[in-house]
C-alpha cells in the first residue's frame, strides 16, 4: 500500500535566464515499510524531488503541475499550518549534513525534548521516556549522560542517530533520507544503514532514500528509481533491477562500479545536462553509446517490462515513440 504517492510532478526556478523547468512529469511512489531508493548524479533532481513531498524548496522554484498525496491527501492543497503538522511528525527528514538540523547552541535533550512536546504533545517524565527509548532505539550508549551533549561533542555518526532518534520520538511514519551517509567513514555508513533498515522492519517506517550510490542501494534497497535530468529512466525491485538493467544509463552506471565484475571501469562520457539547455529527444541521447536517429527527435515513453519494472528507452519497445 502506498503511503507517499507523487504523480505528474513539475517543478522548475526562476533562472536568470526565465522560468527553467527542472522535474519533467515525474511520478513515483513509497509504500508501507519499503525503502525505495532514488538514485543519480549530482543535479539529476533526486533532492529537490524528495523536498518537494515536504514542500520545503528554495524561494526561486515553483511546483507547475502535478499531486503529491500522503496518506489519500494531496500535500500540494494544504496550508502552511497543515503542512507543519506533518513536517517532522509523519515525514521527517534526515539531510546529507546533521548540523543543518540540529541546533549548536541546544544539547541534545533539550532538542529531542523540544520536538517531542510539539508533535507528541509530551512533557515531563513522559517526554523524558520517550527521549531515553528513541536514542535507545539508535544504539546511543549510555543515553541518559548523552542527552546531555552538545551536537559538537557527537560525531557525524552520533549526531545522524540522534537525527533517527528525532524522527523515531515523532513516530514519523515516513523517513526521507537525503545521502545520510556521504559525510561518514565506510564503517559508519554501514552502522547508519543498518540502522535505517532495522527501522524499516521493526516499526514499519518508510523510507526514500536519495544516493548517488548503487553499491549502497544494491545492499539496501526494496526498490530503485533511476533519475536523469529531471525524469525518471528506470524503475524496478532490487533483484530485477541488479539482476536485468534495462536503461543504457542504469547499464552504464552499474559497469562503472568497481566490482562490476568489468575488469575495466567504465566512465559515461559527456556530463549531464543544466536544466537550461535544451535538448530535443532522450534527453541522455548525447551521452548514449546506443543513440539512434529517433532518440534525437522523439521522447521515449515508458514501457513495462514487467509488472514491478519499466524504463524509458526506444530500445525496449519502439511502438513506445511519442512525437
Ligand atoms: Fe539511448 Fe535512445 Fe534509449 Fe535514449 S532512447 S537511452 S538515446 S537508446
Amino acid at each position: 500500500m502506498e503511503i507517499i504517492e507523487i504523480k505528474n510532478l513539475r517543478l522548475g526556478f526562476n533562472c536568470a535566464c526565465g522560468f527553467c523547468e527542472a522535474i519533467h512529469n515525474i511520478s513515483f511512489s513509497l509504500r508501507k515499510g519499503e525503502l525505495h531508493a532514488l538514485v543519480g548524479e549530482s543535479g539529476c533532481g533526486k533532492t529537490i524531488s524528495a523536498m518537494s513531498i515536504l514542500r520545503l524548496l528554495p524561494k526561486n522554484a515553483k511546483i507547475t503541475g502535478g499531486e503529491i498525496y500522503y496518506d489519500g491527501q494531496n500535500l500540494l492543497n494544504l496550508s502552511e499550518r497543515e503542512m507543519n503538522k506533518i513536517r517532522g511528525a509523519k515525514i521527517a527528514l534526515i539531510p546529507q549534513d546533521p548540523m543543518t538540523s540540529l541546533n549548536p547552541l541546544y544539547t541534545i535533550e533539550n532538542q529531542l525534548l523540544e520536538v517531542i512536546k510539539i508533535h507528541q504533545g509530551l512533557e515531563g517524565h513522559d517526554a523524558y521516556q520517550k527521549a531515553i527509548e528513541a536514542l535507545e532505539l539508535v544504539q546511543i550508549p549510555c543515553p541518559e549522560l548523552r542527552m546531555k551533549s552538545y551536537p559538537h561533542e557527537f560525531s557525524g555518526g552520533m549526531k545522524q542517530r540522534a537525527i533517527i532518534a528525532m524522527a523515531l520520538a515523532c513516530n514519523a511514519e515516513v523517513i526521507i533520507a537525503d545521502e545520510p551517509t556521504t559525510a561518514l567513514d565506510v564503517t559508519i555508513q554501514a552502522q547508519i544503514m543498518n540502522l535505517l533498515k532495522e527501522i524499516k522492519e521493526k516499526q514499519g517506517t518508510s523510507i526514500l532514500l536519495i544516493t548517488h550510490d548503487l553499491a549502497l542501494v544494491k545492499e539496501n534497497a526494496d526498490r530503485i528509481s533511476v533519475m536523469y535530468a529531471g525524469d525518471i529512466v528506470e524503475s524496478g525491485n532490487n533483484s530485477e533491477f541488479f539482476a536485468c538493467p534495462k536503461h543504457p544509463y542504469t547499464i552504464a552506471l552499474l559497469n562503472s562500479l568497481p566490482n562490476s565484475g568489468k575488469g575495466r571501469l567504465e566512465t559515461i562520457s559527456g556530463q549531464p545536462p543544466s536544466i537550461q539547455q535544451g535538448i530535443s529527444g532522450c534527453k541522455f541521447h548525447p551521452r548514449c553509446k546506443e543513440c539512434m536517429e529517433i532518440c534525437v527527435s522523439a521522447k521515449p515513453s515508458e514501457t513495462s517490462v514487467s509488472r514491478t519494472h519499466s524504463a524509458k528507452c526506444f530500445l525496449l519497445n519502439k511502438k513506445g515513440v511519442d512525437f
